[in-house]
């Protein structure tokens, strides 16, 4: 079975909290990748991977840097798992044709990270859906209905907790 964990950034593993942290002890609130990352967060997402051997694919905008310089956060910022990639960059194609424009959340049902998400398992995962078994981390809903069963919506106050840990355990296990 593959595993996989889509990851965002913002709101997922740098929160309001450690900003906040950060700014009251007269700490640097970024790195040369950009803003730190909260070890609470980080913390509960090794404990993900450690239970559950996925790999982890980043969904943040973060990914228009590149893969490469991903790879060289993963490390430089000693992060937990193997990153297995980064999804591809959505384009609306005849979808938007299909809008609602009287729908004020039109804009929504284009579900550009669900896109890309599908996208990158139709390339990337076993062509048979029993075969893999996936998380979604983010905090904000920007998925397909399809893949709303393994999408946990993440607290960007807080990023990651340790319960929404436990139910990406369940999920992807
Ligand atoms: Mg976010």
């Amino acid at each position: 079975m593959k595993k996989y964990i889509f990851i965002d950034f913002d709101g997922v593993l740098n929160t309001e909290r450690h900003h906040r942290f950060l700014v009251s002890a007269g700490k640097k609130t970024s790195d040369e990748f950009g803003p730190c990352f909260d070890p609470e967060a980080v913390a509960n997402l090794e404990k993900i991977v450690d239970e559950t051997g996925a790999v982890i694919v980043i969904c943040s905008s973060w990914k228009l840097e590149g893969v490469d310089r991903m790879m060289a956060l993963w490390k430089t910022r000693k992060m937990p798992g193997i990153l297995a990639g980064c999804t591809p960059d959505y384009i609306p194609g005849m979808d938007i044709l299909n809008l609602d424009l009287d729908n004020p959340d039109a804009f929504e049902q284009l579900a550009g990270k669900g896109n890309e998400v599908k996208q990158w398992l139709s390339e990337n995962a076993p062509k048979n859906p029993e075969q893999y078994q996936y998380v979604i981390l983010d905090d904000v809903p920007d998925f397909l209905p399809e893949q709303m069963d393994c999408f946990i919506q993440i607290d960007p106050r807080v990023g990651i907790t340790m319960e929404n840990a436990e139910k990406a355990i369940e999920i992807v296990n």
